[in-house]
């Protein structure tokens, strides 16, 4: 099911009328719980962190509930490494993961004393020429091909832009070895939105094996294994919850078998299922519209919320305070001038009109964060209810002077 909002229409109402419409919405109080039932579904496995995919919300304060809760950082630009930093997160608290990374980020992670995740072995020699001393810890993204299935996001894992393949693991580790690391991790980071449960203890048996046949060939202990992020959210109806106590006490059994009494320490970077549920976009409808189809114009639009005009992502929308009246079919769109700006197409919605709330669920990954300027759209604001019932801005709107700061006249 998708998240349901937790506050009333009157109360909606009100803080419609104190920021003004659109806005990106967060619960304080479930993003702790989900952080806390993150936490606990892995509480057996050895030495377990969770890296917050920062890209999926990299707002300040968002990190900052999460880093409360113990969580690292997944990183993998200097803007999120900067953030990271001004809330005064560093060392290997942060794993960075980029990919076509240059000197100026290398050495950025470097600064900060990040966890380096090496995407391609043609990146070993850039980042030996960003830094004064190759560093100690070292980790390789591995692109497991087609050990693996992916999906539409990200895509199959033969035909992803990531990681080193199988072939690559034995000559990456043994040069990074040569350079002077002396402490190793293993990623991997195949797929997104995953909503079955097995998929994950299998990742973390391809990666155990890749830890043995480390141990055997090059005689590393590898001292921890990422799965990557990608543990799935009921963006849909009739989707199920994903089950990570499951997903927990599976990997804890794969570890042990494999290992016995010492294994490597399990970590996981998930962006979407944290925050994802805990978040909802608010707008209004600005007209109706009704030529050939239905329309809802609302005054957000696909510049506020990609996933659907990008992957043809379904969020869920409901209008409070109409659940029990008559529905008709409808596309619900922006105001960009391009075709694709529709947050539902064909959707069986209350009967609307002009100044209605909507709200579109489970926007909290990925939905402010992958907001854009195309068309002149200002990027939109954030708030956040937090645990005692008041709101917080947390980002304000952009403004017209935010816009042309960067034009040269
Ligand atoms: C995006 C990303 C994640 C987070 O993925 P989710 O599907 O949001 O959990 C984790 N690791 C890497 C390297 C990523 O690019």
């Amino acid at each position: 099911m998708p998240s349901a909002l937790p506050i009333s229409l009157e109360k909606l109402e009100e803080i419609a009328q104190k920021y003004g419409t659109p806005f990106h919405l967060y619960d304080e109080k479930i993003i702790k719980n989900r952080a806390q039932k993150l936490k606990n579904a892995f509480k057996k496995t050895n030495g377990f962190r969770q890296y917050f995919a920062v890209k999926g919300n990299p707002n300040p304060q968002i990190l900052k509930i999460f880093s409360a809760e113990g969580f690292g950082m997944d990183t993998s630009s200097i803007a999120e490494l900067e953030l990271c930093k001004r809330i005064g997160i560093s060392g290997e608290n942060i794993m960075f993961s980029s990919n076509g990374t240059s000197i100026l980020d290398f050495q950025k992670a470097y600064e900060l004393g990040a966890i380096i995740n090496i995407d391609d072995i043609s990146l070993i020699d850039i980042l030996r020429e960003a830094v004064p001393k190759f560093p100690e810890l070292i980790c390789f993204r591995i692109n497991p091909g087609n050990l693996k299935k992916g999906n539409e996001i990200i895509g199959n894992p033969i035909e992803a832009k990531f990681g080193i393949t199988m072939d690559q693991i034995l000559p990456a580790y043994r040069k990074a070895q040569e350079l002077g690391a002396k402490r190793f991790g293993i990623h991997t980071m195949t797929g997104s939105n995953m909503l079955d449960e097995q998929y994950f203890p299998e990742t973390a048996i391809l990666l155990s094996n890749i830890a043995l046949q480390l141990q055997k060939e090059l005689g590393i202990t590898v001292e921890f294994i990422n799965i990557g992020g990608g543990f799935g959210i009921p963006y849909r109806p009739n989707d199920h919850d994903l089950d990570i106590e499951k997903i927990g006490s599976d990997i804890e059994k794969v570890l042990h078998t494999t290992f016995g009494e010492n294994p490597p320490k399990l970590f996981t970077e998930s962006g979407r299922w944290p925050i994802g549920p805990a978040g909802w976009l608010v707008t209004r409808v600005n007209n109706k519209k009704e030529i050939y189809k239905k329309y809802a114009v609302m005054d957000a639009c696909m510049a506020d919320l990609m996933r659907p005009g990008m992957y043809g992502a379904y969020h869920h929308i409901t209008v409070p305070g109409k659940e029990n009246e008559n529905t008709e079919k409808i596309d619900v769109v922006g105001s960009l001038c391009e075709n694709n700006d529709k947050f539902a197409i064909d959707r069986e919605l209350p009967k609307l009109e002009r100044g209605d709330l909507l709200v579109i669920h489970d926007t909290g990954a990925h939905g402010r964060a992958m907001c854009f300027n195309y068309n002149g759209k200002l990027r939109t604001q954030e708030v956040l209810l937090q645990e005692d019932g008041t709101t917080r801005l947390i980002r304000r709107k952009e403004t017209l002077e935010d816009y042309f700061a960067t034009l040269l006249f």
